[in-house]
């Protein structure tokens, strides 16, 4: 054990020396360096076991160690790793996946377009809503329509359309011609003037889309849960109202399902699930559950068609339909269908939900606890009456993890979880049980202990 800690010491040295990591300071954390992990389990360098309440960053469908997706790398990395250009050649995992995609997707969409991530697929759907317009003369129709709160990735369009200040300041010009609008957070019922939430936003886009004008916008882009924001789930009428204001106005529908999709919500896509067809549909993570950085944006035919007329659409990647990614992605999406994971995402992430509302909600720190699935959040207050938030969500997580090796994370306003969808019942019960005992010692400040 010894020569274990030491050897972590200098990892911990090298990393602070040699590695910038994004948004956490050097000099102040300390971070845990991973070395394993099997279904919900990660260790670390010492040894010391980790349930994993946050499936890798929200991706984790088939759990971590799977034989199955090593295998299946290997031997299309053995037979063909990567190939060339994809605008003149193809490859069949990439073909194959497509087809799969389409028709698990829903009815609307009828082509897709590989990435390596998330951010890469939100740049080629804002590009793509204005290249459709653009196509089909109108050029004017450039605007993009997004929600405070949203997290659309961390390039310019995406990070542009992101809801934060944060991804913003000190970066210069972002994209210009993007319109945040309100979210529909029913907890924060202070953002709706002592309306209907709903009614609130339809009627704010509605202002929105004339004041701008329906012939300068192209799309409007939303995460159907907001994850990044706490996992903030809409009103079921909310997604449908959109889209009908949307389709009058010949206004593109992008949902970011990155984090959505492939079962996290007991569905196959969000759209599903809210009663929407959307035009665009970005998703990434969950497609491999992490074992290969791939992304698919999935479109219509409406929106292939004009990005395919005349000389084609001029946007690749040198990793488009990367066939080792599309192989693990294949066989990803088999598992979760072979294993059932999308009823098993509902049923133990309902099992969860009820867990969670049974042993917090009579916390004063505990403002409310939703989620879908297995996407879960926890919105934290120093208040109940106010609402006012907690200060310090971070501090939260980081004992959960510290003291009982419980990794979950921090949203803008409470702790998120979303734990593979292999998750057990004796799992679940644990992160409850962590979280509670953290909650309980946890001050209005923010601060921790009793
Ligand atoms: N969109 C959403 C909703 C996300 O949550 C994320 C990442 O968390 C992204 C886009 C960006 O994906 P990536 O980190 O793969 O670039």
């Amino acid at each position: 054990a010894a020569s274990t800690s030491s050897s972590t010491e200098a990892l911990h040295q090298l990393d602070r020396q040699r590695i910038v990591h994004p948004y956490l300071p050097a000099s102040t954390t300390e971070r845990v360096v991973m070395t394993r992990g099997k279904a919900s389990s990660l260790w670390d360098t010492d040894g010391r076991e980790y349930l994993d309440a946050t499936g890798g960053l929200w991706l984790a469908q088939v759990g971590h160690g799977r034989d199955e997706l090593a295998d299946v790398a290997a031997s299309q990395m053995r037979e063909l790793e990567y190939f060339t250009s994809f605008w003149e050649f193809s490859n069949q995992p990439a073909i194959e996946l497509a087809d799969r995609l389409v028709r698990l997707a829903p009815d609307e969409i009828s082509k897709v377009y590989f990435t390596s991530g998330g951010s890469e697929g939100i740049e080629a759907a804002l590009k793509m809503s204005r290249y459709h317009h653009y196509r089909r003369g109108k050029e004017e129709k450039t605007w993009i329509l997004a929600r405070e709160r949203a997290y659309h990735g961390i390039a310019y369009g995406g990070g542009t359309a992101s809801g934060f200040g944060m991804y913003h300041d000190g970066f210069g010009p972002m994209l210009p011609h993007v319109e945040h609008l309100t979210p529909p957070w029913p907890y924060r019922r202070d953002l709706f003037d002592g309306q209907d939430c709903t009614d609130f936003c339809i009627a704010e886009l509605e202002r929105t889309i004339e004041r701008i004008g329906a012939d300068n916008i192209a799309a409007m882009i939303g995460e159907p849960i907001m994850g990044v924001a706490g996992m903030v789930v809409p009103p079921d009428d909310y997604w449908p109202r959109v889209r009908e204001v949307l389709r009058r106005n010949d206004i593109l529908l992008i949902l970011d399902e990155v984090v959505t999709a492939y079962g996290r919500i007991g569905s196959w896509f969000a759209a599903e699930h809210f009663n929407v067809d959307p035009d665009i549909i970005v998703t990434a993570k969950g497609i491999t559950s992490g074992y290969f950085p791939l992304g698919a944006v999935l479109m219509s035919e409406d929106v292939a068609e004009s990005l395919e007329a005349d000389s084609g659409f001029p946007m690749g990647y040198t990793y488009n339909g990367h066939p080792t990614g599309c192989a693990v992605a294949l066989a990803n999406l088999h598992i979760i269908e072979h294993e059932r994971l999308l009823a098993r995402a509902s049923e133990i992430g309902g099992y969860l939900l009820d867990k969670l509302s049974d042993e917090l909600a009579d916390l004063p720190r505990v403002g409310e606890v939703r989620g879908v699935g297995m996407m879960l959040g926890i919105e934290l207050v120093a208040d109940r009456d106010s609402r006012e938030p907690l200060p310090n969500p971070q501090a939260v997580a980081d004992a959960v993890r510290r003291e009982h090796g419980v990794i979950v994370r921090d949203s803008a306003q409470g702790l998120v979880l979303s734990p593979a969808l292999t998750l057990t019942r004796d799992e679940a019960d644990r992160i409850s049980a962590a979280i509670r005992a953290v909650l309980t010692t946890t001050h209005p400040d923010g601060t921790i202990g009793s």
